[in-house]
Formats: C-alpha cells, structure tokens, sequence
C-alpha cells in the first residue's frame, strides 16, 4: 500500500463561520502539565512553573479533516487541548493586557507520539521530533472571544468511539489561561496569529486507524473527524 501524502499545513485560521482570520498562523506555544491529573497519570511530576515547548505552524491542519497519523513510530495519543488566539504583542504584558491580548478560543489536538517522546525523554533529548511533525495539531475554527466569554470558564472534552475521554475545565488548569499568555510572553515574544495550547487534561489514549472523535467546547460546538483508515 503506498504511504499516505504527509499532510500540507493549514495557511489560514477560520473564525467560526468561515471568515478567514486576519493573521496568518504564527507559532504555537504549548504548556505541558498544566492539569496535575493528566501530569500524574504518565508519572510526571507537577511543574512549578509552566513547562512549555513549541510547534511550528507547519503542525497546523483542519481538525475537521481526516486525520493522518505517522506511520512506524509507536503510539499517537491525543491530547485535546483549549486553543487561545492571540491578538496582540506580548511582551511584558500586566495580566489583564495578557488577558486582552486572547482574542479568541478553539479545539486543538496536541498529537504526540508518546513511545518517541519516551525514548527522548530519557535520553534527555528535545521532544520537537514526538510532538511537531506534520500534522501534529489539528484545530478547529477559532470562536471570538466575546462569543466564548472568559476562557478560564471553559470546558472542552473528546469523545472517541462515543465514549467520553477526557474532561477539563479550564478552572482545573494549574497555570489558567491570562497568566499562562502573560508568562509565555515574558519567555517568547507572542505576536497576533500566535497560539497557545494550554495542556490537556487526564484521559490520553492510543489513537487507532478507523477512530472517530468528537471534540467539544462545551456549550459553544463541537467538531467530529476520524482517524484515517
Ligand atoms: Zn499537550
């Protein structure tokens, strides 16, 4: 069987409805941890500070698409993960300009080859290989922020298989999301098309060929894809 095309990185974020965003995607800043149950269920410790890493943009594809999973590299598990755009520089931002600066909110999947991570982990080396290949961030059209209202107060979750997954409330995060975007800004300059995955709750599985998932803002909508067969 031929190895399916590597998947081509989304250029343009929709805001719901379909209007085209008016940044084009920047960098993708990542926390890792930010819920201590998920922290706990692969033993790792709870950080004290935010642990942040990165993707390109090139991880970026429509959620709403088939997903392609790399082929030959052990288990891909998801994370789903509440997506912050940001809309403004952030630099040394006060809180309530970092939390001026979301300008609005979506679902994304924090694909992660977790046996690769593992090896890298322990080798004490980066993890961009596990977690930043092409479309390793599938994510869903953006809702403006004054449709969302206070991001803190959110909740997403993921069905596969029509089985509930994973569960979080934003409430739960252990950094939430204006003093993560703050504290993200102090370390890497975010610019307005920038976003900010801000972790994934307990519940991370295996993907399989064939799965289909149901991701949630809940309250605002949801979006269904699957896993390419
Ligand atoms: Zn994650």
């Amino acid at each position: 069987m031929p190895e399916p095309a590597r998947p081509r990185p989304l250029d343009t974020l929709r805001w719901r409805g379909g209007a085209p965003v008016q940044w084009a995607p920047g960098k993708l800043v990542c926390a890792g941890r930010n819920y201590a149950a998920h922290a706990r269920e692969l033993n790792n410790p709870v950080p004290e500070t935010p642990l942040l890493f990165m993707k390109p943009r090139t991880a970026l594809v429509d959620m709403a698409a088939p997903i392609a999973l790399p082929r030959g590299l052990g288990a891909c598990h998801h994370e789903i993960e509440l997506a912050l755009l940001i809309g403004a520089e952030v630099a040394d931002a006060t809180l309530p300009e970092a939390a001026a600066a979301i300008v609005g909110v979506a679902l994304a999947l924090d694909l992660t080859l977790r046996d690769l991570q593992g090896t890298l982990k322990r080798d004490g080396h980066p993890w961009e290989r596990a977690k930043a290949f092409d479309g390793s961030c599938p994510i869903s059209e953006v809702l403006p922020i004054a449709q969302a209202g206070d991001p803190a107060a959110l909740e997403i979750t993921l069905a596969v298989n029509g089985a509930v997954r994973q569960r979080g409330q934003a409430a739960m995060m252990l950094t939430p999301p204006a003093a993560l975007v703050r504290e993200i800004g102090r370390a890497f300059r975010l610019m307005p098309g920038d976003l900010v995955l801000t972790g994934t709750p307990a519940g991370v599985e295996d993907l399989m060929a064939g799965d289909t998932l149901r991701a949630e803002l809940v309250g605002h909508f949801a979006v269904e894809t699957r896993v390419q067969a």
